[in-house]
């Protein structure tokens, strides 16, 4: 036994064990998850009408004296099947918003509902890939800035250049209003919505106080960060009749006046930051790159993009954190120490530095950029949505609980009351379980892919016929 890896010594150890089978079963209930929560406690449902017990659960039975549940960690790199578990709850979030389903009606397929993206400004040129070959940033002549810099580039970089999103010059480069608009971007957003509502009730003419008599807006967004380390905004946006998707849109609600509602407010939106006697004020808003398209209608409809290619598109994102494009670092920093030997391009080190600098400053702390260091100042929610806009995370997870004890028979009756008391004893793993789990999320995850290409080959099928 002593020679034996201390991975094979607990796995035999685990498998002579009496409780061997509950164990495995806990695990897999938990979908092979890389750093599961430990809780001990108990749960009791009586009948309140005659006190008996109906069900009774107590951890004391259990392999260790404890359960195991999910870490729930949305990040691919962090725990991998609870990211691909969020991602499907992501997907099902978003369409429900699209297509109906969980608590929305089908009929918000005929809603005016859009894709937009929304992008930073420029602040200051980078390094950029191109299709076709065409060279980065040609400039007639030669000429240079003030740090002794090319102004132009000539190359042509593929895909995984390093230098793609880098900047031309450092020295040029606004670090300060890029940092600023990260911590400025919900703010930015907020206004944004609010004036898109204006710009509707313009066109209805209604006054901006009964636009909430007509119509709600409702939308869902995910954030992604680009080469160059700005985050960009993609958001499903849908508009409802006055108690959401329950209700049509007015008359005046249409594809064409939501349109021209968004390119018009995202024009014009500003946030001015507070003033500061280091760098002044800044306006910030959005840059001019912005894509608006509709959602197709019908499946016969060839033009606009398909609900489920929208909701796929978000999912993605959720998965991946600032760390996970190479703009950031997935926990936070403490020191600027730790700025100093993060994994991170030149020009990411510099935001981040920006973020630690006016962090400093006492104008900025309700931006709170150090603690955000990490993110680039970013500090939204990778995906936020509007109330109207579908169902919730908590419901999604409501429903799988609800799925996992119908099988499990115990019966939820109205007339019953639940005591329950848990108490957190840590997470993670042994050697031994780590590596049951990692067998048990690479069986899902290969399941997973099966009935993906089953449903493929399915929807293909329903296409050719
Ligand atoms: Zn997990
Ligand atoms: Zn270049
Ligand atoms: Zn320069």
């Amino acid at each position: 036994m002593r020679q034996l890896p201390d991975t094979d010594r607990d796995i035999i150890h685990l498998a002579n064990a009496p409780t061997f089978h509950r164990l495995l079963e806990q695990i897999t209930a938990t979908g092979g998850c890389a750093h599961p929560v430990h809780l001990t406690g108990h749960t009791t449902t009586r009948d309140t009408v005659t006190g008996e017990i109906l069900h009774h659960y107590d951890t004391r039975t259990e392999p260790g004296e404890r359960l195991l549940i999910r870490c729930r960690n949305r990040r691919a790199t962090v725990c991998p099947p609870c990211s691909r578990l969020h991602s499907g709850d992501t997907f099902h979030l978003v369409r429900a918003g699209l297509t109906g389903g969980k608590t929305v009606p089908a009929t918000v397929q005929t809603h005016p509902r859009l894709f937009l993206t929304l992008t930073a400004p420029g602040f200051g040129p980078v390094h950029r890939t191109t299709t076709s070959g065409q060279p980065c940033r040609p400039r007639r002549g030669t000429g240079h800035c003030e740090h002794g810099k090319a102004l132009g580039c000539g190359s042509v970089h593929p895909l995984d250049d390093p230098l793609a999103g880098q900047p031309l010059c450092p020295g040029c480069y606004d670090y300060t209003t890029h940092v600023l608009w990260h911590a400025h971007a919900g703010q930015l957003w907020d206004r944004f919505t609010r004036a898109v509502r204006r710009h509707l009730a313009t066109t209805a003419g209604i006054t901006q106080s009964r636009f909430p008599d007509y119509a709600r807006l409702s939308f869902a967004k995910v954030a992604e960060y680009q080469r160059r380390a700005a985050v960009h905004v993609h958001a499903v946006v849908r508009l409802d009749g006055p108690d959401g998707p329950t209700t049509p849109p007015p008359a005046w609600g249409t594809v064409d006046t939501l349109t021209t509602a968004i390119r018009a407010a995202a024009r014009t939106v500003t946030v001015h930051t507070a003033y500061s006697p280091a760098t002044g004020q800044h306006t910030l808003r959005w840059g001019t790159q912005l894509d608006v398209r509709p959602l197709r209608t019908t499946t016969a409809d060839a033009d606009g993009l398909a609900d489920d290619a929208v909701a796929a598109y978000v999912a993605k994102y959720i998965s991946k954190g600032a760390h996970d494009t190479g703009a950031g670092t997935d926990h936070r920093l403490t020191t600027r120490d730790d700025l100093d030997t993060a994994p991170v391009t030149p020009h990411v080190r510099a935001l981040m530095r920006a973020c630690w600098d006016l962090g400093a400053l006492p104008e900025y702390e309700p931006l709170r950029l150090r603690a955000w260091a990490h993110t680039l100042g970013y500090r939204g929610h990778l995906l936020t949505k509007s109330h109207a806009y579908s169902t919730t995370y908590t419901a999604l997870r409501a429903d799988r609980q609800n799925h996992a004890r119908d099988a499990d028979d115990t019966p939820a009756a109205p007339d019953t009351v639940t005591e329950s008391q848990w108490r957190y004893t840590g997470t993670g793993h042994t050697p031994g379980t780590a590596l049951l789990a990692n067998g048990v999320a690479q069986d899902l995850a290969h399941n997973h892919e099966l009935a993906r290409e089953a449903l493929a080959l399915g929807s293909r099928r329903g296409e050719a016929g």
